[in-house]
């Protein structure tokens, strides 16, 4: 498992903090029984910033990747650190109405209600190969509307990488149901 070294005196890496260590919880957030995953507090830490880069690529070290897409907000955080990284193009997946072109959309449900994402139509070239990322993947209805702008827009997913899943509620499971590879760093209790 990657952890984040800190040289000492002798020169001797010696793990010090894991990805979870940065994450702040705040509870009844936005609505009474949420635990929010704040991942504002591992963006505003330097190290904390590298580490989670750095460990999202790592499976998909040498794979050839010709875009980063990422889903509205937080993801565009990582996306495009990640698209510099690599030194590919980013796609942002947004939510509806926010992307100025000509757009298709995806339609997928929410705790109460529904949702729509969209993508511009124009944002790969067929056969593109294409990382999907985000903070954090709970019921996995995002991430699914996500793939599946992707796929029609014929470019080939290669996988989806988040920072934290929440077990409970299923996500992971999901995605990787549709045959999708899914790559987390840490997991949370509850939703
Ligand atoms: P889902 O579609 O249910 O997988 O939800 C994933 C999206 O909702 C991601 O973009 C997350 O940022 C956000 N999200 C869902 N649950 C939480 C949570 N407990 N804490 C922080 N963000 C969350």
């Amino acid at each position: 498992m990657l952890l984040f070294y800190q040289q000492t005196s002798m020169s001797t890496p010696e793990p010090t903090m894991k990805i979870e260590d940065f994450i702040r919880t705040i509870p009844d957030y936005p609505k009474p029984g949420i635990q929010f995953r704040d991942v504002s507090t591992l963006f505003q830490d330097p190290r904390g910033f590298r580490m989670a880069v750095d460990m999202l690529l790592h499976p998909f070290a040498g794979q050839p990747i010709d875009k980063v897409a990422a889903l509205e907000a937080r993801g565009f955080i990582l996306g495009g650190a990640i698209a510099h990284q690599l030194s590919v193009g980013f796609v942002p997946i947004r939510k509806q109405g926010k992307l100025p072109g000509e757009t298709i959309h995806e339609d997928y449900t929410l705790e109460y209600g529904e949702a729509t994402m969209e993508m511009h139509t124009d944002a790969f070239v067929k056969g593109e190969r294409v990382l999907l990322v985000d903070d954090l993947i709970a019921t996995g209805g995002t991430c699914e509307a996500g793939i599946k702008l992707i796929q029609r827009a014929n470019a080939e997913l290669i996988g989806c990488a988040f920072i934290i899943d929440l077990p409970a509620l299923g996500g992971k499971k999901l995605i990787e149901s549709l045959g999708a590879d899914v790559h987390t760093l840490c997991e949370f209790d509850g939703d």
